[in-house]
């Protein structure tokens, strides 16, 4: 039979209506490359053909689970990887994979994967089960080498649809995947910078517990000196007041222990840590405070300094304490100078860091006593903030002792055992 198209056997009806036609097709065909060059996503038409006929005779044979059969038979990923061909790309996906040509993406789908080689697994998996598309994050490796962090679609053709082409998008995550690693980092701050800042929540969570028994040794303390002033004391109700007394003061040592326990003693964690990195990451959450105030602080790192074994959160604790304080005292004092320096040294088989500041000093009558649980000379003071402070650094075998600098200011020091020293169990010159 004659198929040949023969212009001039149509009537010119029909050719008006063809050319009507090709001109609709055209049209519709510019519409439809509009589109598919302006979705921001690199898009890519794959015939996946040859692997559906592989399901095919899969399904026939009893093959269930895909997954199992996959890591079974991984050349089945190969196979696909190589047959599977990206038949139209747009221009976004020239762009994402830094390609010059189209043809270079008119291949084999193995390129697409090439970043994260178990998607292809995840791709047909999904294909065989017969779901409608797939999602999944992956990294893209471009033809100059480079990983880009993107996230996969794929729509696959289905049994209703007229078209046998899988079309897979693929969009460009680097800003997503960077805002996220920012949020994360930010969460992680946060959570750190609240385990850093418990000192000051422990003392509101227990000041009320301690201040009612501590109430009552005064008052009873007071009703007891008042009946023992008589001259006929009632010995029975003092020895009842006393009792008392003693029982409130027995809670309050309670509290306090629990409390130093919560602080020092909660999750001991014993990690060999590089005290230089500690310090200077515990400077960074008081950093903007201290810059608020107009006050620098300053460091003099010894650059050959021993690690230490350390919790290093309560270390943390303790540096952040002995800044605040040091803020502190600088706030209250009238002293022109504004500045925290922060050393750290080493020696005698020890670590050690010091916080100076520039404030008035610490008054020679109490300095024997700012390491008692609530000593305080600050009117919204809890004096609990050093007595934590002690009680961390001697659970880590170590020291902490306060001075005055002659030249004005004060300085809290805290040794460590270096680890050898922890290590050893026992100290270098005894
Ligand atoms: P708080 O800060 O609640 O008073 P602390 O235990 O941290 O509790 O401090 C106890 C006291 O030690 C303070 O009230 C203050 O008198 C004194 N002190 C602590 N640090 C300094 C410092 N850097 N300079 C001067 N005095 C200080």
């Amino acid at each position: 039979m004659d198929m040949t198209f023969h212009e001039s056997s149509l009537k010119p009806d029909a050719l008006g209506d063809l050319s009507r036609r090709l001109r609709e097709l055209e049209i519709s065909e510019a519409r439809y490359r509009t589109l598919f060059n302006n979705v921001p996503a690199a898009v890519f038409q794959v015939d996946a053909s040859e692997v559906e006929d592989v399901f095919v005779s899969l399904k026939r044979s009893g093959v269930e689970d895909i997954d199992a059969y996959l890591i079974e038979n991984p050349h089945l990923i190969d196979i696909a990887n190589s047959s599977v061909m990206v038949r139209e790309v747009n221009d976004v996906a020239l762009r994402l994979f830094g390609a010059t040509e189209v043809s270079q993406l008119l291949a084999p789908v193995a390129y697409i994967f090439a970043g994260t080689p178990e998607a292809s697994a995840n791709v047909m998996s999904a294909h065989f089960r017969g779901r409608p598309n797939h999602y999944q994050r992956l990294k893209i490796k471009r033809f100059d080498g480079r990983l880009v962090d993107a996230a996969l679609m794929v729509s696959y053709p289905q049994l209703t649809s007229n078209f046998d082409t899988s079309v897979l998008m693929i969009t460009d995550m680097t800003e997503q995947v960077r805002i996220e690693t920012e949020l994360r980092k930010m969460e992680n701050e946060f959570a750190h910078f609240s385990k850093l800042s418990m000192l000051g929540e422990f003392s509101g969570a227990i000041v009320h517990e301690v201040r009612q028994p501590l109430s009552v040794v005064a008052n009873d303390a007071a009703t007891a000196s008042r009946w023992l002033s008589k001259s006929d004391p009632n010995l029975p109700k003092v020895r009842e007041l006393v009792q008392r007394i003693e029982d409130s003061a027995t809670h309050a040592t309670e509290v306090i222990k629990r409390v130093h326990d919560m602080a020092s003693k909660a999750t001991p964690e014993r990690r060999i840590c590089d005290l230089n990195r500690l310090v200077a990451s515990a400077i960074t959450f008081v950093k903007k405070e201290a810059a608020r105030r107009s006050i620098a602080i300053t460091t003099k790192f010894s650059p050959a300094l021993p690690e230490c074994e350390a919790d290093p959160i309560q270390v943390q604790q303790v540096v952040v304490n002995l800044l605040i304080n040091a803020i502190q005292a600088i706030e209250r004092s009238e002293r022109p100078q504004r500045g925290i320096c922060v050393l750290t040294r080493t020696g005698d088989g020890r670590v050690s860091f010091e916080v100076q500041d520039s404030g008035s000093g610490i008054p020679e009558d109490i300095i024997g006593e700012i390491f008692e649980s609530f000593f305080t000379t600050r009117k919204d003071g809890m004096g609990m903030g050093l007595s934590i402070c002690r009680s961390i650094v001697q659970s880590h075998g170590g020291n902490i002792s306060a001075r005055n600098d002659p030249a004005g200011g004060a300085s809290f020091q805290v040794w460590l055992p270096s680890e050898i020293l922890s290590l050893n169990g026992s100290t270098s010159d005894g």
